[in-house]
């Protein structure tokens, strides 16, 4: 943060404020505490006949990768219709957008992932602008070693397993840093 947005002011400092437990950026101009908070990323996992819509990805990072539609919630906007709206953008693909599926922290960039499950209305979908193609997928052809995000790889793999065992139930999970390579740091 360079200036205060509330006043303009360079004048920021990074303390805690009293009563508080972390620093935060401080303008010492005109007192206004800026908190910063992890964002939410919202999107669904559309299911056709027991296959999975996914898209290739036009922009970075990983680009020419594929992923789940998913993005950041908007102000203003419920985590469904986010959902729901990602979907339109970037697979141009109309959902009903079901049950929540993931909730998977990335404490490491401040994001949280809300995945849904959905079921695709038609098959009328079309790349929109961030993508460079839209797909359905079997599981056996599910590119697992050009999928975009860890937390899409998880959720693909949860869903193809919860299918096996005949339910879905909701999945809370971390996603940390991951492990140093055993190379670099000398474990075993
Ligand atoms: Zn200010």
């Amino acid at each position: 943060m360079k200036f205060c947005s509330h006043c303009g002011s360079a004048a920021l400092e990074q303390r805690i404020p009293e009563g508080d437990t972390l620093p935060r950026w401080v303008c010492a101009s005109c007192g206004t505490i800026h908190y910063q908070n992890p964002k939410v990323v919202v999107g669904c996992l559309p299911d056709w006949q027991g296959r999975v819509l996914l898209c290739r990805r036009a922009i970075d990072p990983r680009r020419g990768l594929w992923t789940l539609p998913a993005g950041f919630l908007e102000n203003g906007e419920t985590l469904v219709t986010g959902a729901a709206r990602e979907t339109a953008e970037e697979a141009g693909a109309r959902v009903e957008v079901g049950e929540l599926y993931t909730v998977i922290s990335l404490p490491q960039i401040n994001q949280v992932y809300v995945m849904f499950r959905a079921r695709l209305l038609d098959l009328g979908f079309e790349p929109g602008t961030e993508s460079l193609e839209v797909r359905l997928f079997e599981e056996q052809a599910v590119p697992w070693n050009e999928l975009a995000f860890r937390t899409i790889a998880r959720t693909l793999r949860l869903y193809f397993l919860d299918r096996k065992l005949g339910g879905f139930p909701v999945h809370v999970s971390a996603l940390e840093r991951r492990a140093p390579r055993p190379e670099l740091s000398g474990a075993a």
